[in-house]
């Protein structure tokens, strides 16, 4: 710090010594400012009430637009002259020359008289404590002194005066040639803005704005300078600025003049021209041109300073620009819309809407609010921009700012956003219906008495349908339920009859039917779970029965449907065709006569009275269907559409129908009830393994139990020892597969002859179907009298199939490779028991060879439906391959007809004697064999290869026929 101090110490002291010396020091002298060393006073001018004297100084420093002040106090020279403000007279500069001469001129009141003195302005250091003078200056008026004094000699004659101004101004003027400037006229040639007129034709501009006028006259020169007065008299009070003439458009004659004039005090005030020769001497005054009309200019203010104005237009633009949004805004969104978005809208739009609603609710009030205001703040824009612009670009800008700024913005923002909007200015619109009230209230209301009260959109069933439809994508809605509402919407329109199901399509029964196997199957086939019961005809429709009303019903009691009917009785419920649909669902709804109803109609066609006719039934299924304009499907239904009966694609339930078919047919068979068919089928399907659905199709295994199996054992005493009571031997080998169906049975196992009963659905000798015949089994079984060749030739067979097929691949199903060595490789099961009937019994007998040609025609119905195979082909080919099988059987049976007929049991030859058909001629196997059968080679499938069929060639037995072909028309 000291070393600092120890530097600087010489500027510090400098600045302390500027500090405290400089306001002690009147050094300061103001070099520029103006002296008056000596003046020429001329001669006073009276005028009415006041008088002028043009007087002449020397000095220096005189230029233009210093301010001279006078005072009745003597000063010395260099005093300050105080007193400055007691005397207001008013000095004006006439002209200065060349900063050492200056010509002025005093105006005094009429009574002033005697020595007044003249004082100048000098700019001073201003003493304000401790270093005033370094920082600002001011202006001190001092005074000239005695020499430089105006002495005003007292006079009362008015018209002296006046004679005196006027011989002086004549003098001056005779004593100059260049006074003969003498202006006639003014023209004006370029307006700042469309001038206005007086009603005398007096142009009225723009004050400061520059404009340009064209003068007429006499003896004008380049050198001229015009300015103006407002007085009347003469030219000693000029405005501010002089113009000089615009040399290019000179002539002797005329001249433009650029001019700014400024603004006129009062109302009645006028600029008169003067004009003077700049050339001719700097004593040269300004002479009045006269004061006729056409010499004379008035001008008038701009209402607003430019920055004021500028702000004035932007507030009113903005303002504009959001009367029209709010207009946009908030009258598009009426009554409705708000009390919508009040309870539906997001936690947002219900604020805002509940915002609106209430100046919403003046409707037209507001309307006429918005609309006057934005109209107010227009016109402030135009008229503003208009003082500001020339009238043709007022319109313009306007226009295009009006439109862009205040139209067009807005209004593309208060389409989407005008809630928002409108809420957020709120307290704006409300001030402006404060505002505007007096006029826009009055309005609203007359408005309101010949429109009448404004009710906010209506939708009608129709728009509101549209609406939801077009703004589909847009709106939040599914397309179900866009589908559900317009469905909903189009009830009403549509009848009964448009949706029914017509009577031709009714399922229905007669009242005289049998409720057996197959009238209820056909009941169960058929899905519907109402079915009407007609009388007669099917136009007489008495009653319905449920499908519940069958649940105590056994066909095998073949009960009339008539006694069901009798007894519950259900109603029905008619309905005419013209209903409309929002009625039968309010029926419906009810419930009181269930869901489904009968649609009928007057017949009044052709002679004879008229009559109700039955025309189709129409369901609640159908009308919730229309209402939601989808199908409904439920588990039991066949048809996707009622009226296009459009069959469904889901997966077919059981058809039990084709159990019953068998009892129409004439046949020698043994037959069993459907129902213990059915029974036998599902137990099968169920619960034995080799028939499961994955081994043997449903299908097949239908056309399966309706071939000849049926075995039936009656009644004996003996049937301990009637050998036809044996359905297996102990040691005895078999090839078939049975299932007890009705009756009970004794079975002995093993060596100790352990003993139990067995009963319905007990079954016996699955492996005779399934048994996985291993070389070692053969072997086993070699010496079996059932098996037709020896060892070698399984192996080779075997070899062979290897060899040849060698994509042979165990599997649930197995191939048509494995099938085939599974039928060459015959083979017997030896049941280690005996099954003895102990009562009447019936069962079904299944044969090994009937069992593969089943697993056979599995096969192939598989691998055929996956190609596009009609129903028909493929039945066809299952035909020929089941008879194909059939006559492998067939072999099978020839090969073992004559040693079973001498080993087995007089039973199964009497099965056989009484299961046999009618027997078939060698050419029907032929015509039956499939052609495909012809080459010795072919494995798969091929039969003609195996020594069966040579067999089957010699033997034939035709006893055994097996058909599991469908039964077709
Ligand atoms: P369900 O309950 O028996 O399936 P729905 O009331 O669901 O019957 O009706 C399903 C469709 O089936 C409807 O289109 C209806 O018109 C028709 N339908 C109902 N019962 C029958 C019938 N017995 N015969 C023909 N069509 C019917």
């Amino acid at each position: 710090m000291a070393r600092y101090l120890s530097r600087h110490a010489e500027e510090i002291l400098y600045f302390v010594l500027v500090l405290f010396v400089a306001p002690f020091c009147t050094a300061f002298v103001d070099e520029y400012a103006p002296v008056f060393n000596s003046i020429e006073v001329k001669p006073p001018v009276e005028h009415e009430d006041y008088k002028t004297i043009v007087f002449e100084v020397r000095g220096r420093n005189i230029h233009n637009g210093i301010q001279v002040k006078a005072t009745k106090s003597e000063f010395e020279r260099g005093a300050e002259c105080q007193d400055l403000n007691q005397f207001n007279y008013h000095i004006s500069e006439i002209r200065t020359l060349e900063y050492k001469w200056g010509k002025y001129e005093l105006r005094v009141p009429k009574d002033v008289q005697g020595n007044i003195y003249l004082c100048l302005p000098r700019k001073v250091e201003k003493d304000s404590g401790l270093v005033p003078s370094l920082f600002s200056s001011v202006y001190k008026w001092y005074s000239q002194g005695p020499n430089v004094t105006i002495d005003v000699p007292y006079t009362n004659l008015t018209g002296r005066g006046l004679s005196l101004q006027r011989r002086d101004l004549e003098s001056r003027n005779t004593s100059n040639p260049l006074e003969t400037i003498r202006i006639t006229g003014i023209r004006l040639e370029k307006a700042h803005k469309d001038p206005d007129f007086d009603e005398n034709g007096v142009p009225i501009l723009m004050a400061d704005a520059e404009h340009v006028i064209r003068i007429f006259g006499t003896g004008l020169t380049p050198s001229m300078v015009i300015t103006f007065t407002a007085s009347p008299e003469n030219c000693l009070l000029p405005v501010r600025n002089i113009f000089h003439v615009d040399n290019a458009s000179f002539t002797n004659t005329t001249v433009r003049v650029a001019i700014t004039l400024p603004p006129i005090t009062g109302d009645d005030e006028t600029y008169y021209i003067c004009a003077k020769d700049e050339d001719s001497g700097p004593e040269k005054v300004f002479i009045l041109q006269g004061t006729s009309v056409w010499l004379q200019i008035k001008t008038y203010e701009k209402m607003l300073p430019l920055w004021a104005s500028i702000c004035v237009i932007v507030f009113c633009l903005s303002f504009s620009s959001l009367f029209s949004g709010l207009n946009l805004g908030l009258m598009s969104m009426d009554k409705t819309d708000l009390k919508i978005l009040c309870n539906t809208g997001s936690s947002k739009e219900r604020k805002y809407a509940q915002v609106i609603q209430p100046v919403r609710a003046h409707g037209n009030y507001l309307l006429c609010s918005i609309l006057l205001g934005n109209v107010f703040v227009n016109s402030i824009f135009t008229i503003l921009l208009d003082d500001l612009t020339s009238g043709l670009i007022a319109v313009i800008f306007s226009t295009l700012a009006i439109v862009m700024i205040g139209e067009i913005m807005p209004q593309a923002v208060c389409s989407r956003h005008g809630l928002a909007i409108g809420a957020k200015t709120i307290y704006i619109t409300k001030f402006v219906m404060i505002l505007t009230f007096p006029l826009s209230y009055p309005i609203a209301k007359s408005l309101d008495f010949l429109l009448g009260e404004e009710i906010g959109n209506v939708y009608t069933r129709e728009r509101l349908k549209e609406l939801v439809k077009v703004t589909t994508g847009e709106n939040d809605l599914d397309k179900d339920e866009v589908n559900i509402i317009s469905g909903a919407l189009e009830l009403r329109k549509k009848t009964v009859s448009e949706v029914m199901t017509k009577i031709e399509d009714v399922f229905m029964l007669d009242y005289e039917a049998v409720l057996d196997f197959d009238t209820v199957s056909e009941i169960m086939k058929s899905g519907f779970s109402r079915i009407p019961v007609f009388e007669g005809n099917r136009q007489n429709i008495v009653t319905m029965l449920y499908i519940k009303d069958l649940a105590f019903v056994d066909p095998d009691d073949h009960t009339p449907l008539k006694t069901l009917c009798q007894f519950y009785q259900n109603p029905c419920n008619f309905v005419f065709e013209d209903v409309t649909l929002d009625v039968m669902f309010k029926i419906f709804k009810e419930g009181n006569k269930g869901h489904m109803a009968f649609v009928h109609r007057v017949n009044n066609e052709g002679e004879g009275d008229p009559f109700y006719e039955t025309i189709g039934l129409i369901t609640l299924e159908d009308v919730i269907e229309e209402l939601i304009q989808a199908e409904i499907m439920d588990e039991t239904d066949v048809f996707t559409d009622n009226r296009s009966k459009r069959k469904r694609h889901a997966e077919r339930r059981q058809d039990f129908t084709v159990f019953a078919e068998k009892q129409r047919e004439p046949s020698k068979m043994m037959r069993i009830s459907p129902q213990l068919t059915l029974a036998a089928y599902q137990y099968l399907s169920t619960s034995v393994e080799p028939f499961h659905p994955n081994v043997i199709s449903e299908t097949i295994l239908r056309r399966l139990l309706k071939q000849d199996i049926v075995v039936h054992i009656k009644k004996s005493k003996e049937w301990r020892t009637d050998p036809a009571n044996v359905i297996y031997d102990q040691g005895k080998a078999v090839d078939f597969f049975v299932i007890i169906l009705e009756g009970r049975v004794e079975v002995t196992v093993g060596k100790e002859n352990l003993m139990f009963e067995g009963g319905p659905f007990t079954y016996f000798g699955t492996q005779a179907l399934v048994q996985t015949v291993g070389i070692g089994t053969v072997a086993h079984n070699a010496d079996d009298t059932t098996h037709l060749w020896n060892e070698s030739n399984t192996l080779d067979l075997l070899e062979k199939v290897k060899l040849e097929s060698p994509s042979v691949a165990p599997s649930t199903m197995g191939s048509l490779e494995s099938l085939n060595i599974d039928s060459l490789l015959r083979h017997t099961f030896i049941p280690d028991y005996s099954v003895r009937a102990t009562t009447e019994v019936l069962y079904l007998k299944v044969k090994r060879s009937l069992y593969l040609a089943a697993k056979r025609a599995t096969l192939m119905e598989r691998s055929k439906r996956g190609e596009n195979q009609t129903e028909q082909q493929f039945d066809e080919e299952v035909d020929k391959l089941l008879h194909s099988l059939d006559e492998d059987d067939a072999l099978s049976t020839g090969r073992q007809t004559p040693r079973r007929k001498s080993s087995r049991k007089s039973q199964e030859i009497k099965e056989n004697a009484s299961l046999q058909t009618s027997p078939k001629t060698p050419s029907h196997y032929s015509a039956a064999s499939p052609p495909h059968r012809l080459s010795p080679r072919d494995i798969n499938g091929s039969l003609k290869s195996s020594p069966v069929d040579d067999i089957q060639v010699v033997g034939g037995a035709k006893d055994e026929e097996i058909s599991l072909l469908p039964k077709r028309s």
